[in-house]
Formats: structure tokens, sequence, C-alpha cells
């Protein structure tokens, strides 16, 4: 059975775009255009994600997203139009999974979708089924090779040791790779909420990563650093 995805924007010719591209990657898709239609669609149908704007008629985005986190495990992907929403979507006040801002191309959306949904796919496998039975999942760039399954990382075919949150901090720059992520957003979506520390502690975790999984670790290819932003995964 095909995943469900809920589609919420107001912008009819970006809604239909959107559903053209998700149903052509065999999802099931759902449309509405304002927040109210969307708490009644996504109550009904419960989809495994959601893709949803932030200005909307009736009840906006922040709202809707705050009042479907508490009611249901969909993942939410949120559409922003301007920077100044973006602390808001990824803070606590909303726990958006992961957004875009406007203007995105199709293809990038595609890949955040696939992502968020094959991240569901894993933690319902994780809970259901012996290892042995799951589908190994793999990432590869290369000589690197990222087992989702296994959460084991082989570099030129040899299994390297990652402490769990080296683990952690991989798979979340390879899930979003060529993106642009700043130290905060890492920090938050890594190690979460109640942590307490600051973002050296990601300096210091990329530092480590990059003596494991880079050829040269003082001239990194992989992990690179976005000057005045944050850090960069090239694969
Ligand atoms: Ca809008």
């Amino acid at each position: 059975m095909s995943e469900k995805i809920l589609i919420v924007e107001d912008e009819l010719a970006l809604q239909e775009t959107l559903a053209y591209n998700l149903k052509k990657e065999g999802y099931n898709v759902e449309t509405t255009a304002d927040g109210r239609s969307a708490l009644e669609a996504a109550r009904k149908s419960k989809p495994d994600l959601i893709v949803l704007d932030i200005m909307l008629p009736e009840i906006d985005g922040f709202e809707v997203a705050r009042i479907l986190r508490k009611e249901m495990s969909a993942a939410i992907l949120m559409l922003t139009a301007r920077d100044d929403e973006i602390d808001r979507v990824v803070g606590l006040e909303v726990g958006a999974d992961d957004y875009l801002t406007k203007p995105f191309s199709m293809r990038e959306l595609v890949a955040r979708v696939k992502a968020q949904l094959r991240r569901a796919r894993l933690l319902k496998e994780e809970m259901g089924k012996p290892v042995e039975e799951a589908k190994h999942e793999t990432l590869t760039y290369d000589n690197l090779t990222i087992n989702l399954t296994r959460r084991e990382v082989l570099l030129n075919e040899q299994p390297i040791q990652l402490k769990p949150k080296e683990y952690e901090l991989l798979l979340f720059l390879a899930e979003h790779r060529r993106q642009m992520l700043s130290r905060e957003f890492i920090l938050e979506r890594v190690w979460g909420w109640d942590f307490i520390g600051d973002s050296r502690t990601v300096d210091v975790h990329v530092r480590w990563l990059r003596q494991k999984i880079e050829e040269n670790p003082g001239e990194p290819k992989r992990i690179v650093t976005v000057r005045g932003g944050g850090y960069r995964f090239e694969g």
C-alpha cells in the first residue's frame, strides 16, 4: 500500500505542482487549501506525511502543526516563505520534522519527502520486526556506506567504529545532503531540545567524524564547513 501524503497549500498552482510530482512518485496524495480542512482531512485519513504551508486561511500552518503533533505521528514538512519563520518552525513550539524555504525545486521536495518517510518506516520496522527480517536499507557515497537497519557505517567495505551520536549526526547530515545546516539546527535535531550545551558540541563531533570518514580530515570533502553558517554534507 502506498504511503499517504496530505498537501496543505493555498496557492493553487503550487498545490497542483506538488500533488503532480508526489503522485508521480507513487504516493497516495490528498490536497487541502486551508487550515481548518487540513485538520479535518488529517484526522480522517491519517497521512504518513503532511506538506504544510505556513500562511494559510482560517488556521495558519503553525497552529495546524501544533495541534496535529499531539494527535498523530505523521511527519511534518513545512513550507516557509520567509527566513524569520524558520526559528518557529524548527523550534519547540512547532517541532516540524523538516522545512523547505520557498522557492524550492520539486527534486528537493521529493528528496525530503522520501527521507522523512524512510525514517518513519524504519522506526516502525525497528519496533515490529526482528532485525534479520527488516529490509537492509543503505545510503552509499562512493566508498562510504551507511546501513540504516544495522546502524553500521562502512568505509572501503570495512566497518568503522562510531559513537551513537556520531552515527546520528552522520545520518542527519546525509539525509540533508547538499543542504546548508546551521549548528543550532543540527544541535536541536540531533541532540534534542533538552540538551544542555552549545553549538561547539556540533563542531567537536564533526571533527571526530571527519577523522573517521574523510580521506584528509584537514581538507574535508564530505562534511564541508559553510562560512558563517554551519555544515553541508557533500557525500
Ligand atoms: Ca500560503
